[in-house]
């Protein structure tokens, strides 16, 4: 064969060159069980909710079976982590099966967890039921929620059981191993391009940077150096555009490293993710970021901006230009301003201008970090709001400690709230029409970290039904459940000090 990745078939570790994948063979294991599948996701890969229940749909899911006439592979790519270069990292535990080209659309069908490949380097290419639920349950609800991600179609125990060491008592303990079946149009990442640069393996960057536009940014037109700085600018809007949107909802990933970020800017790798409860720019999930918080909630945007200049190095040596990448970059930075005020604008239904909107959104963003204010609460009660008395009533469930606010941050919310009560009448909309396109944009419901840890617990004993009632509340995160009120709910006092885990 001509295709240098016929060279790889086995899943020795090594240092992978010339290739942009190996092919590999997914684990056999144990007792294969499926406990969910995404039937929304089924259904745009045609597959029918009879065939999900069925043995084969089973065994492919979690690697016992090859689908015929396919070859698993798993991709090579670099990455930086934590602003450090760290050479070959690639899909440790990710084995792409096939693509599913329906309704126009084209899929890729991966799994995570299915064994070591080539890239696994000191680990052992699976994962735990614990990080497959957080990643399951997320995807899901982040598409519901009109973020950009990867999506994901099953969740399956593998019926073996994984050593890890367990992040709160540093003790090594067995966990029942799992398997996701995870689905995007790519999952290309910015560590694949930076690799080949990283080589200096001009001829297979330009191959791969070909394929993409061939296959993910057809609109462009034909390769050329102009096409690859067009395609750079899309994907530099599009990184931004899914950082504003998790702005927006309050997802914080965690490890923005350039081997998680998707070359098509969809939400991808859910490790240590969590979300805000308390509005605070300065929180990350991520126990191994707590000193640095490099990849905390207000530093998204500019990890995102950090991220494209390690792509742009990496497409200099088909480009040859600085000035059109630096351009391009700078042009993030205005569309940042731009876009995230209008985005905070439409959280608070504001829809005409005025030069004091810039102003109003400080002060609410400083006010909010006063005292622990939960943001999910907050925003979808303010679209209740009529007048600046009755402000503070308004949102009272959002605070953590209600009793103790002191006066004097009482006082800072009730002016602001005569700031925002005049602001509103600058606006020709009705209050009805307001809160409606307010509730659009501001989630009733998220996956708070205590509510996947509860399914991770029941789940842990066999117990599968609170996944599949988180799975439901979520796909529709904007509407009023009245029967789910209780996940309107702050973060209990339990669960404070309870973060996401990655492994
Ligand atoms: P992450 O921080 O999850 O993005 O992972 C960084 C790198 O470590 C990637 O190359 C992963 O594929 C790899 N990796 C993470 N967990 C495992 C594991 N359990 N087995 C093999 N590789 C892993
Ligand atoms: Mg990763
Ligand atoms: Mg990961």
């Amino acid at each position: 064969s001509e295709n240098p990745a016929d060279k790889n078939t086995e899943n020795s570790r090594r240092q992978v060159t010339e290739a942009v994948f190996s092919f590999v063979n997914p684990k056999k294991t144990k007792n294969p069980e499926v406990l969910h599948v995404s039937q929304e996701m089924a259904s745009a890969l045609h597959i029918s909710e009879e065939e999900t229940k069925s043995e084969f749909f089973k065994n492919i899911v979690t690697g016992n079976e090859v689908y015929p006439n396919t070859k698993p592979y798993s991709m090579c790519y670099g990455g930086h982590q934590f602003g450090n270069w760290a050479g070959q990292l690639g899909d440790g535990r990710a084995i792409n099966l096939f693509e599913v080209e329906h309704n126009t659309k084209n899929w890729k069908v991966q799994l995570k967890g299915a064994g070591e490949t080539p890239y696994s380097r000191t680990a052992d290419g699976l994962a735990v039921l614990r990080s497959s639920v957080r990643e399951y349950l997320c995807s899901e609800a982040m598409f519901h929620l009109n973020v950009p991600t990867t999506r994901a179609l099953s969740l399956s125990l593998s019926g073996d059981s994984v050593l890890r060491d367990l992040l709160y008592d540093g003790n090594p303990a067995y966990e029942k191993g799992a398997i996701v079946s995870r689905i995007s149009p790519s999952f290309l990442r910015f560590g694949n391009y930076e690799i080949f640069a990283a080589r200096k393996d001009v001829k297979n960057l330009k191959a791969l940077v070909d394929y993409t536009i061939k296959h993910h940014f057809s609109h462009l037109g034909k390769p050329s150096k102009e096409n690859y700085i067009a395609f750079f600018k899309e994907v530099s809007e599009r990184t931004l555009n899914m950082i504003i949107d998790w702005q927006r909802v309050g997802f914080v990933h965690g490890v923005m490293n350039t081997d998680n970020m998707s070359i098509l800017g969809l939400t991808i790798d859910f490790g240590p993710y969590g979300w805000l409860e308390g509005f605070d720019f300065g929180w990350t999930p991520n126990t191994t970021d707590s000193q640095h918080k490099r990849y905390r909630y207000g530093n998204q945007p500019n990890m995102g901006l950090w991220n494209l200049y390690q792509l742009a190095n990496s497409l200099y040596p088909i480009i040859e230009e600085v000035d059109p990448l630096n351009a391009i970059l700078e042009q993030y930075k205005l569309d940042f301003e731009l876009k995230s005020l209008q985005m905070m604008k439409s959280k608070l239904g504001l829809f005409s201008s005025d030069e004091n909107d810039v102003e109003l959104i400080q002060n609410l963003e400083d006010t909010l970090q006063l005292v622990e204010t939960d943001m999910t609460i907050f925003f979808r009660n303010l679209s209740d709001f009529s007048d600046a008395n009755s402000g503070f009533n308004l949102i009272e469930k959002s605070f953590y400690d209600l009793e103790n606010i002191s006066e004097d941050v009482k006082n800072k919310w009730n002016e602001w709230f005569k700031k925002y009560a005049e602001r509103l009448e600058i606006d020709r909309i009705s209050p009805e029409e307001r809160k409606e396109k307010m509730n659009a944009v501001n989630p009733k419901y998220v996956l708070r970290n205590y509510m996947s840890q509860m399914a991770i617990d029941e789940a842990d004993k066999g117990n599968y039904t609170l996944i599949d009632e988180l799975f439901q509340l979520l796909k529709n995160p904007y509407a009023a459940q009245p029967e789910n009120e209780k996940w309107f709910a702050k973060r209990p006092e339990w669960a404070r000090n309870k973060v996401g885990c990655s492994m």
